[in-house]
């Protein structure tokens, strides 16, 4: 029979919060991990716990502050300014290996509660320049997660060839729009729902939602 269990990599933002609503949708078990690395926000930990609650999943908070200490980067660390890479380089938000650690964890958890599903809201649409947001990186991970701990895991990436517009589009498909709108977190200055307006994070969320918006008026329109 198939094992219809799935862990949800979930941070409390929107893009792994659509994910834990896509994943409640398609298996009969969730549960879902958020890796703390001393993010420059406690709120993050504290909104994906309110999450979890509130849909009633079970929480896995691991530990990851060696990240941290491998890796001090504008995500962790306040004195380091967000920015976008110039010149094709990486943004200043940029952690070498983290999607690769995170998944790595995230299969060895999905092991320990017996689950064979492990979704991910990477995305390679909206790629930023993170090498291990990418597809080929997910699936060539798949392969070797299956073998170092002779499982047969499938990652899903339900977000990987959307737009910000189409994963406001899927949330609302899954009846989120209003919770994943108004509980999630983005920001980069660590402002809920919304957010500053004024982050890259908020741009690109903001920007996305509004088209979307817009989609639904003028469908409504005609
Ligand atoms: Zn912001």
């Amino acid at each position: 029979m198939m094992n219809k269990k799935a862990v949800v990599v979930f941070s409390g933002g929107q893009d792994s919060t659509t994910c834990l609503f896509w994943a409640m949708k398609h298996f009969d078990e969730v549960e879902v991990v958020t890796f703390n690395y001393n993010q420059r926000h406690a709120l993050e930990i504290e909104c994906a716990k309110n999450i979890a609650e509130e849909v009633n999943v079970k929480h896995h908070i691991l530990d990851m502050a060696l990240l941290n200490q491998l890796a001090p980067n504008a995500l962790t660390r306040d004195d380091i300014e967000v920015k976008d890479g110039e010149d094709g380089g990486l943004p200043s938000t940029f952690v070498p290996g983290r999607n690769l650690l995170f998944l790595s964890f995230a299969g060895v958890l999905a092991s320990q509660v017996g689950a064979k599903h492990i979704i991910t809201g990477v995305c390679e649409t909206d790629f930023s320049g993170y090498p291990d947001c990418r597809d080929a990186f997910v699936k060539s991970l798949n392969v070797t997660l299956n073998l170092s701990m002779d499982q047969d895991f499938v990652i899903h990436t339900p977000l990987m060839w959307l737009d910000k517009k189409e994963t406001w589009a899927l949330a609302d498909e899954l009846d989120a729009l209003e919770f994943v709108r108004e509980k999630t977190l983005t920001c980069y200055n660590g402002v809920i729902a919304d957010g500053c307006g004024e982050c890259p994070a908020c741009e690109l969320r903001r920007a996305g939602l509004d088209e979307y918006l817009a989609s639904v008026e003028e469908e409504a329109k005609s």
